[in-house]
């Protein structure tokens, strides 16, 4: 085989490729498939997709189920699934009010779960992070205690982060170029680790895509917590803009001369419809988020909206008062309506997209994961 450069496709990629071809199959099936579907669906030949299949269960990623008993001629064929016990994912999330932590296996389940309630504006960067670094570590001996592997962690912050883990600004944290990936990795659990940051609303938007198989690939992801973050989701891929900062939906201008915001400017919709806005009256934090939300789906024609963090257990409360600033001001509501709901993954999102990004990484590229599989 040869690749576009005229070289030859070392045997390693490819074989590493049709590691990932098969995992993925499997992952994305809605039963158990047996070698012979894999082939089917893949067009490898049944024998390579049952070496590669042999490969995957050494390496611990998959499991072969026993074939339910059945009468008759021909001997049934054996499931595939993804393997509760392989590597599993660590996400972490920092919010202004708590901080979370959360382990999830290759199947997606939430084996566990930590949530520490405090107001880290009360806390320096390095003492939230230290705090973050205890629970990290008391859901890593969680999970050990289970017997699994963690593959890596990632964490959600509330702000506009690099691409190399520097949380450039977290206005409603109060952090400035605060390198959260390196103080991570200083944190003993964590150590022997990768450990990745992102931003919150870009990782709930990720996890909310896959958990919902077979839903809209084209959305708008808005986390309301004290601050508001948008993940903006295109095709089947997040769109994080030119220089990755996309998203800022909280800072879009609901009301010139309104009140000032934490960024500088007046009226700001999270001064209208943030989780302390929210609760001092919800009706005008609907009809703020119904006037920012018309704005996008104007520029966009994204017509499904996902309401998640603190905005998914408010849903039925909101909905009212967002559909009608989307009725008045959405020039094409009448020839096809925006449909709004609330997160698959509630206010879990973004850390269950974090564990989620680390899964995926292994899914991608199984032969990366494991020695055996290289
Ligand atoms: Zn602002």
């Amino acid at each position: 085989m040869m690749n576009a450069s005229g070289s030859p496709v070392r045997q390693s990629s490819v074989r590493a490729h049709n590691l990932a071809l098969v995992l993925q199959t499997v992952a994305n099936s809605a039963d158990q498939p047996s070698r012979a579907a894999i082939a089917a669906s893949t067009g490898l030949t049944r024998a390579t997709v049952s070496a590669l299949v042999d490969d995957l269960i050494e390496g611990g990623l998959l499991v072969e189920l026993e074939p339910a008993p059945r009468t008759g001629a021909g001997r049934p064929a054996a499931g595939l699934a993804l393997a509760p016990d392989g590597p599993a994912g660590l996400g972490l999330e920092i919010n202004v009010d708590y901080l979370a932590a959360c382990v999830v296996d290759l199947t997606g389940a939430v084996r566990h779960r930590l949530v520490a309630r405090a107001d880290q504006r009360l806390l320096s960067p390095e003492a939230a992070l230290a705090e973050l670094g205890r629970l990290a570590a008391q859901a890593r001996a969680a999970a050990t205690i289970d017997g699994l592997t963690l593959a890596g962690a990632a964490l959600a912050v509330p702000g506009l982060v690099t691409p190399d883990g520097l949380v450039r600004v977290a206005p409603n944290l109060g952090w400035q170029d605060v390198d959260a990936a390196q103080a991570l990795r200083k944190v003993p659990a964590l150590a022997d680790l990768p450990v990745a940051v992102d931003n919150e609303a870009n990782l709930a938007a990720l996890g909310e895509l896959r958990a919902d198989h077979g839903g809209e690939p084209t959305f708008l992801y808005v986390s309301g917590e004290v601050g508001i973050g948008a993940g903006i989701v295109l095709d089947g891929e997040l769109y994080r803009g030119g220089r990755g900062w996309s998203g800022e939906i909280g800072h879009v201008t609901v009301f010139p001369d309104g009140r000032p915001c934490r960024c500088g400017a007046n009226g700001c919709l999270e001064q209208y419809a943030g989780q302390e806005a929210m609760a001092a009256d919800a009706d005008l934090a609907a009809a703020a988020l119904g006037i920012a939300l018309a704005a996008v789906v104007n520029l966009l024609d994204i017509d499904q909206i996902v309401l998640g963090g603190g905005y998914a257990p408010g849903f039925d409360r909101l909905r009212p008062g967002i559909e009608a600033e989307l009725r008045r001001r959405v020039l094409t509501a009448e020839l096809a309506p925006v449909t709004l709901r609330p997160a698959t993954l509630g206010a879990d999102a973004a850390m269950r997209g974090a564990a989620d990004a680390v899964i995926r990484g292994v899914r991608d590229n199984p032969a990366a994961w494991s020695g055996r599989l290289g």
